[in-house]
């Protein structure tokens, strides 16, 4: 029995937040028929709380006591995991209590990204069986410095239609699933194009070697990290080495002005929801983020092949997919009136930010 463990830490004592509004609301049902019985079969220690309302898992974050459990399950889509990492952010101690504390979902929301990056499937029991047997492993975290805050995300940002499209279809829940793809092609057919001005600080922009550091890093072994987080003790965040989006562009930064983006999408981990692979070449600890960036103006039929690529993983070879891996970048955007940002599926304000990658600042539970 020992053996089947392998690296993983036994008995973990698990903090499990259920989100009772996530996805279609089936979170507590789908807690306690799939996860808790192979929980306590492993002979996990669960302490447990639903959460009442919007903001809840942010103060659970803050509060939460980083030597009382090994890892914080939500049973929730990415917002829940969103909402922790921010409140873990909060404490004055917050690089111990991230490298402390490993983040894990139990698929329960619409998203679910985490999920599908860190074990492959949205099925929860599976997933509670990964989280049983899970590695901790460093997860890169970026900060998002905009205005006078200062947010981490795990995930994704997005400006343009992917943005516009997840969020800006609020009045469309009727349809499902279906009204972001309904939003993505009607933006798609008005050809809509967001001007902005972009500024990144470069760590690759040739595919060939982006291919081959993602070829490098996955025939490694992964990184472990020791139970109890290693020397971080008392750590708040790490400093800004590039500084907040109220300084100046640091000099050795490549800057972009366009009119004409239609899509731009930085991402952490590959899947951003069932069958979108958008993101193929990214890896969650190798200190970068991908940034990709498509014009808004290649045509609505080289657009619509684009969508059938990136569900068959083969986005990233499409000549007019912009794509760079970068460990901070700047957006403006300049268009007149409110807009959509969007940081880990949730909206920002629409003004300027900047982001810059930390390396395993956060911990994972992988395969
Ligand atoms: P989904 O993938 O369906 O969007 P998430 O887990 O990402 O599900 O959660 C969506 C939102 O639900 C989050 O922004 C979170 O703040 C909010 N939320 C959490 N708990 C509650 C609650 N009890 N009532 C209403 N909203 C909540
Ligand atoms: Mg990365």
């Amino acid at each position: 029995l020992e053996l089947a463990y392998g690296d993983a830490q036994r008995n973990k004592r698990l903090r499990v937040l259920i989100n009772p509004y996530g996805g279609k609301g089936y979170a507590t049902d789908l807690y306690a028929q799939y996860a808790a019985p192979m929980f306590e079969a492993a002979g996990c220690k669960i302490d447990l709380e639903t959460t009442t309302h919007s903001g809840h898992a942010i103060d659970l974050g803050e509060n939460i006591d980083v030597d009382a459990y090994d890892a914080v399950v939500c049973c929730s889509g990415d917002g829940l995991p969103y909402e922790v990492l921010n409140g873990l952010a909060k404490k004055p101690n917050a690089s111990e209590a991230l490298t402390k504390l490993a983040i894990t979902m139990l698929p329960c929301g619409s998203g679910n990204a985490l999920a599908w990056n860190l074990y492959g499937t949205n099925s929860v029991s599976l997933v509670a069986l990964a989280i049983i047997k899970g590695l901790r492993t460093p997860l890169d975290l970026a900060s998002i410095s905009q205005g006078n805050t200062r947010t981490l995300s795990f995930l994704s940002q997005s400006y343009g239609i992917i943005a516009e499209s997840d969020l800006g279809t609020d009045h469309l829940r009727w349809m499902g699933a279906a009204r972001f793809t309904y939003g993505f092609l009607v933006r798609l057919i008005a050809q809509k194009t967001y001007p902005c001005d972009v500024a990144f600080k470069v760590e690759m922009d040739q595919k060939k070697d982006i291919k081959e550091h993602y070829l490098a890093y996955k025939n490694k072994k992964p990184e472990l990290r020791p139970v109890g987080g290693g020397d971080q003790v008392g750590k708040g965040l790490p400093p800004l080495k590039y500084g907040t989006v109220d300084d100046e562009v640091p000099s050795d930064w490549e800057k972009v002005s366009t009119d004409t983006i239609g899509n731009l999408y930085a991402g952490n981990m590959a899947i951003m929801s069932a069958d979108v692979n958008f993101f193929p070449a990214s890896l969650p600890g190798d200190g970068m983020m991908d940034l990709v960036m498509i014009d808004g103006t290649i045509g609505r039929m080289k657009s619509l092949s684009m969508m059938t690529a990136v569900e068959k993983g083969q986005f990233f070879d499409i000549p007019e997919v912009e794509v760079r891996k970068v460990s901070g970048y700047r957006l403006i955007p300049r268009n007149q009136g409110d807009g959509y940002i969007s940081v880990d599926g949730e909206r920002i304000p629409f003004s300027p930010f900047q982001v810059e990658i930390h390396q395993g600042l956060g911990t994972a539970l992988s395969k």
